[in-house]
């Protein structure tokens, strides 16, 4: 074991502090990763509130890292020390059921283990990569093409995956338009993978603040939700709508943008219970749907994507101290547009 220093949150709620943690040695199939850098996704931030349930605490939360191999296990083949690699929101599974065998390791029917907070194989819990280093089975770690600087390339293990398989599943592409709720962290990287899909693409924004941000990411357009004229003026202007929000939000009015046969994919996981009315579903043959995460492979497939198309995430880079800060800025939906943490600002260097 060797400890290593991280942030968590000690109870739920909490504000996160500065604690050490164990990592296991290697074993044969295990790569050891010095992490650089961490971003901070909004489910961070539901987990760690108690948004989806009780948690185990302390809980170091992170599933959007980027570092290089420190040490790698006897048998590991694909992975050697110096490796620009990154982890995203699992480090494990079944790896024998349906889902697994066909690489959708998400859908786990045995229950994939999630980064931070789940019980690992060998019953302790995970934890995620709001810490200085991670041990993780090579099957679950991506390689981090050279053209994406780590930095901005954290963000894509999360916010990148959740948006880019969504967009390739309902086929975003030239002669579709697509709309992206929520200029965050997963909807800015939606913009600029449905913009290099070739697709038309609008953003639905709260206001007009962000507008030329979006624009300059990749938007088309560019709308305010708060302005009625934008759910009066654009019935049935969409094919897809990515809904990437963290809130409630009156889906009727979305699903009332979509064309004939168009679908609204729900990325964002808010705590209530979102609702509709079945006749707007049926009026036009329009679906409602959600999509979680992405596989392994998909996940090294959307790298590989963004580094040919020259994207990467817009991120603003904090010490480990402003952890807190950062998710009241999150919660206001003031962050342009990943806050992601330097890992050489975990260790306590005042003792
Ligand atoms: P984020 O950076 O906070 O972005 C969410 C955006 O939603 C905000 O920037 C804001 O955009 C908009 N928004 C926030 N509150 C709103 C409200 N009350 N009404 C309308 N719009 C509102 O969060 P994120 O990290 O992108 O994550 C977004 C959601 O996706 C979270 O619920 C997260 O847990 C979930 N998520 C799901 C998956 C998955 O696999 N399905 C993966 C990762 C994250 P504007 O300022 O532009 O309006
Ligand atoms: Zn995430």
């Amino acid at each position: 074991m060797s400890s290593v220093f991280a942030f968590a949150a000690p109870s739920e709620g909490a504000p996160l502090e500065r604690t050490t943690i164990e990592r296991r040695e290697p074993g044969s199939l295990d790569v050891v990763i010095d992490v650089a850098y961490a971003g901070i996704c909004h489910s961070d931030i539901h987990t760690v509130r108690g948004d989806w349930g009780a948690q185990r605490y302390p809980l170091v939360p992170g599933h959007e890292i980027a570092g290089t191999v420190r040490a790698v296990g006897s048998e590991v083949t694909r992975f050697a020390v110096g490796d620009r690699v990154g982890v995203g929101c699992l480090v494990n599974s079944c790896g024998e059921c349906t889902s697994c065998t066909v690489g959708d390791q998400q859908h786990c029917e045995k229950g994939a283990t999630g980064t931070y907070g789940a019980i690992d194989r060998d019953g302790s819990v995970t934890q995620g990569g709001y810490s200085q280093q991670i041990v993780v089975t090579e099957d679950f770690v991506l390689r981090i093409p050279d053209a994406i600087a780590l930095d901005r390339a954290a963000p894509l293990l999360c916010a990148g995956i959740t948006t880019y398989s969504p967009l390739r599943h309902w086929n975003a592409g030239p002669g579709t338009r697509v709309a992206v709720v929520g200029l965050g962290g997963l909807g800015h990287m939606a913009v600029q993978i449905a913009r290099a899909m070739g697709a038309d693409v609008t953003v639905l924004s709260q206001t007009l603040a962000k507008a030329e941000d979006g624009l300059r990411l990749g938007a088309h357009r560019y709308l305010a939700t708060s302005d009625p004229s934008t759910f009066r003026d654009n019935k049935r202007a969409f094919d897809l709508i990515i809904n990437t929000v963290s809130a409630q939000i009156p889906v009727d009015d979305y699903l009332s943008l979509l064309d004939i046969n168009g679908a609204m994919v729900c990325l964002g996981a808010p705590p209530e219970a979102l609702s509709f009315d079945a006749l707007r579903l049926i009026n036009g043959r329009r679906s409602l749907a959600g999509s979680n995460i992405g596989g392994i492979a998909e996940t090294q497939e959307m790298l590989d994507f963004c580094a040919e198309h020259n994207l990467a995430s817009e991120i603003e880079l904090i010490d480990a101290d402003e952890i807190n800060e950062a998710y009241r800025r999150v919660l206001a939906s003031d962050v342009r547009f990943r806050f992601v943490i330097d890992a050489a600002t975990l260790e306590q260097t005042n003792v």
